[in-house]
């Protein structure tokens, strides 16, 4: 017998081990005669092959030679990070931690599989491999996109089988191991990839026992603390971690920082496991939910479907779940290509026959590769962000590179300064990428290289820094972390916040740390270990004129120096239709249209009243001589961007720029949509994103929307009042 459930009390006597095991509402005594893994209460246990005993007084049940017990099996690991315990508990999470896992899926088995079926092979060598075998053959393979063992603790990608038993290519016999551990099997395939000879071999209850001994430790790990002991392993120079390792281990103070970020690399790991473990076994994203889809054409590895909605918001490039129709019911991995207000396309890991939702599934991958080089480092940058010790102050150039600014003047002198930390602040159109780019052309001049970081507006950020190639490059902060390149200087563009991990991986990677950020009172990560003579403060307004300076003075942190209104060039007025004249006016620099259009959906909503009302004032002010490229728009929902995107290209206007708010470029005339008609629920609620796309225009900002909520939203009520 089998059971899965939390230990209430252990007892160790005369040599035998008993513990109690609370299933549902009963509690079990559980003996056994052999050494078992170390318990602790609370902890949730999975034991097979049980035998039910009687003793005088009551009954209980007896582990046997071939039972197995897993810790916490709910926690699932996937074979091959099983595989690199071997080395050691910690080699895994490590090797996840820096950026260096390459944890197989079973790629080589799904696509030999597919190939047998006679589907088109991703990979064209299979054709060849098919070829070996006849078909009496081939029908005995059968394959599951995935399996996950409630009592094992393992999610296993692409399990294949030959008859019953495990098959796998050379080099994944580990997932074949497993395969045989979950469907209780002592014999596993090994296919030879050039010949296609398959080769049997047998596998021991002890190694059954060992390979689950090894996720017991690794499981282990997210309930306690890294250990001392790993300073005193002798380790061999094959494992692939022995280098970082070594660095590791070399000062214990510096282990005690390394263990603390481990642990909270722990922390994380433990909690997203979980989520996508939930996602794949219901089929559904308890926060997003699916996409419900009409499959109009299925293609052997691509799928195009219709939508009608799109509540999950998602995004192209996503990772998701296919899930079928039933009878059946599977559930195949794959991405989206495309989607837009009427289409899904997306790419499949096997072939789909009857598709009907689509799950997000947010694969995680957080690594901080930069944590090991900065905390084994000699930067200064150590000293601030680890240390927690102040920077020093530095010599500042009194260059004249900038002639109208003196704030902005004093900030290129700093970039340019020996120190490797400072800090520039400075509302929305205070100029910081101009400085930015002022400071990264000299440095090009001196052969220094520069990443440029953004938690926003990349595409935006990658037009304005572009040339150079080979000295700068600009990323997403959610890619920085993962970066392994160094760089001489890492300039880091913020409007969020950061936790100290994120900041000591990038910190790890660079020499000099340069970080704009828009919000002048809020304080960067130990702001005030650092001299005031390193901090530059931006106040005067560069990017739009008083008029709007105006409308959004109570969203800004600052009291900033205004500069004159900018209008937006009309060349050909008369051809404006004349209701429109009033809304493309050029002295009208803000402007609040109301309309009370019908808002659709539920969480991703759409405003069809609002988006043909913005597509006509863009098509006026084309009419009107205004370039296409001057004019952007600003939308707070995914569907109401589709849906724009889709009328613009009826009226066969293909290069006007629709945004989100996290990716809002800054434009000469920028139209916002509220979309909403009750309540602000949008991205807009938040007072940062507001500011974010109300100060994208430089010279006209229209809003289009109903009056009504934006009166009752705190925020908006601020900035219509005036
Ligand atoms: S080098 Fe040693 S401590 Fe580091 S992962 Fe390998 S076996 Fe473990």
């Amino acid at each position: 017998m089998d059971i899965t459930g939390k230990v209430q009390s252990i007892s160790k006597k005369k040599g035998s081990f008993a513990f109690d095991v609370l299933i549902k509402d009963e509690t079990l005594k559980v003996v056994s005669k052999t050494e078992i893994p170390e318990l602790k209460k609370g902890e949730r246990v999975a034991i097979t092959n049980l035998t039910k005993k009687r003793s005088f007084l009551s009954s209980y049940l007896e582990m046997t030679e071939e039972s197995l017990i897993t810790l916490h099996p709910h926690i699932r690991f996937n074979p091959s990070e099983i595989d690199y315990a071997n080395y050691c508990k910690y080699a895994p999470f490590i090797l996840k931690l820096t950026g260096n896992s390459r944890f197989d899926d079973g790629v080589m088995e799904r696509d030999f599989y597919n190939t047998i079926r006679g589907i088109e092979p991703k990979d064209p060598k299979m054709t060849e491999l098919s070829d070996k075998f006849i078909k009496d053959i081939k029908a005995k393979f059968s394959f599951r996109e995935f399996e996950i063992s409630k009592k094992f603790g393992i999610f296993m990608k692409n399990t294949l089988y030959f008859s019953r038993f495990p098959a796998v290519f050379s080099g994944n016999e580990i997932r074949a191991k497993f395969q045989a551990i979950e469907n209780k099997l002592d014999k596993y395939l090994v296919i030879n990839k050039d010949s296609g000879k398959l080769d049997e071999f047998n596998m021991t209850f002890e190694e059954k026992k060992s390979l689950l001994n090894l996720r017991n430790e690794m499981v282990q790990l997210y309930y306690e603390k890294m250990s001392d002991e790993m300073l005193d392993k002798e380790c061999t120079e094959t494992c692939p971690l022995f280098n970082t390792c070594k660095r590791i281990r070399k000062y214990p103070r510096d282990f005690d920082v390394f263990s603390t970020y481990f642990s909270s690399f722990l922390k994380k790991d433990h909690y997203f496991r979980k989520k996508y473990i939930k996602i794949i076994r219901e089929g559904e994203n308890p926060e997003r939910k699916s996409l419900e889809i009409h499959a109009v054409e299925i293609h052997p590895y691509s799928i195009l479907a219709k939508i009608s909605s799109n509540e999950p918001s998602i995004r192209k490039g996503e990772d998701i779940l296919i899930i079928e129709k039933p009878p059946l019911d599977r559930k195949i991995f794959g991405k989206v290509q495309n989607i837009s207000f009427e289409e899904i396309s997306c790419e499949s890991n096997v072939p789909a026959a009857n598709p009907e939702l689509v799950t997000p599934l947010e694969s995680y991958e957080f690594n901080y590769n930069g944590i090991v080089e900065l905390i084994f480092s000699q930067s200064p940058l150590k000293e601030l962000f680890i240390k927690n010790g102040t920077i020093q102050e530095s010599v500042i150039p009194q260059e004249k590179y900038i002639e109208n600014d003196e704030d902005q003047n004093r900030a290129v002198n700093l970039i340019m300064s020996e120190s490797p930390f400072v800090l520039v602040k400075g509302e929305a159109g205070s100029g910081k990428k101009f400085i930015a780019k002022k400071a990264v052309d000299k440095f090009i001049q001196k052969g220094r290289n520069t990443l440029i970081v953004t938690d926003l507006r990349k595409k935006e950020f990658e037009k304005y820094f572009s040339g150079a190639e080979n000295l700068i490059k600009v990323m997403d902060l959610k890619d920085a972390y993962r970066n392994k390149e160094k760089y001489d200087n890492l300039f880091l563009f913020l409007t969020g916040t950061l936790e100290p991990d994120n900041i000591i991986s990038l910190a790890g990677n660079c020499k000099k740390i340069v970080v704009f950020t828009n919000n002048l009172k809020e304080k960067f990560y130990n702001e005030e270990k650092v001299p005031e003579s390193l901090k530059a403060m931006l106040h005067s307004q560069h990017r739009f004129g008083k008029h709007i300076l105006h409308f959004v003075a109570t969203l800004l942190s600052d009291v900033m120096k205004e500069k004159e209104d900018s209008e937006v060039k009309i060349i050909n007025k008369d051809n404006a239709s004349p209701a429109f004249l009033p809304i493309i006016n050029p002295e009208k620099y803000v402007q609040f249209i109301s309309i009370s259009g019908k808002v659709m959906g539920k969480k991703n909503k759409w405003n069809k009243e609002e988006g043909d009302l913005t597509v006509n004032i863009v098509t006026e002010f084309i009419k009107s001589g205004v370039e296409r490229s001057a004019i952007g728009i600003i939308v707070p929902f995914e569907r109401q961007k589709a849906l724009l995107e889709k009328l613009l290209e009826e009226k066969k206007i293909t290069d006007v720029d629709v945004f989100e708010p996290n990716e809002a470029e800054e434009k000469e005339v920028i139209i916002i949509n509220l979309v909403e008609n009750n309540e602000i629920k949008s991205p807009f609620k938040k007072a940062d994103n507001l500011k974010m796309v109300l100060t994208r225009a430089r010279s006209k900002l229209i809003l289009v929307g109903n009056k009504n909520p934006a009166k009752k939203d705190k925020n908006l009520n601020k900035v219509i009042k005036k």
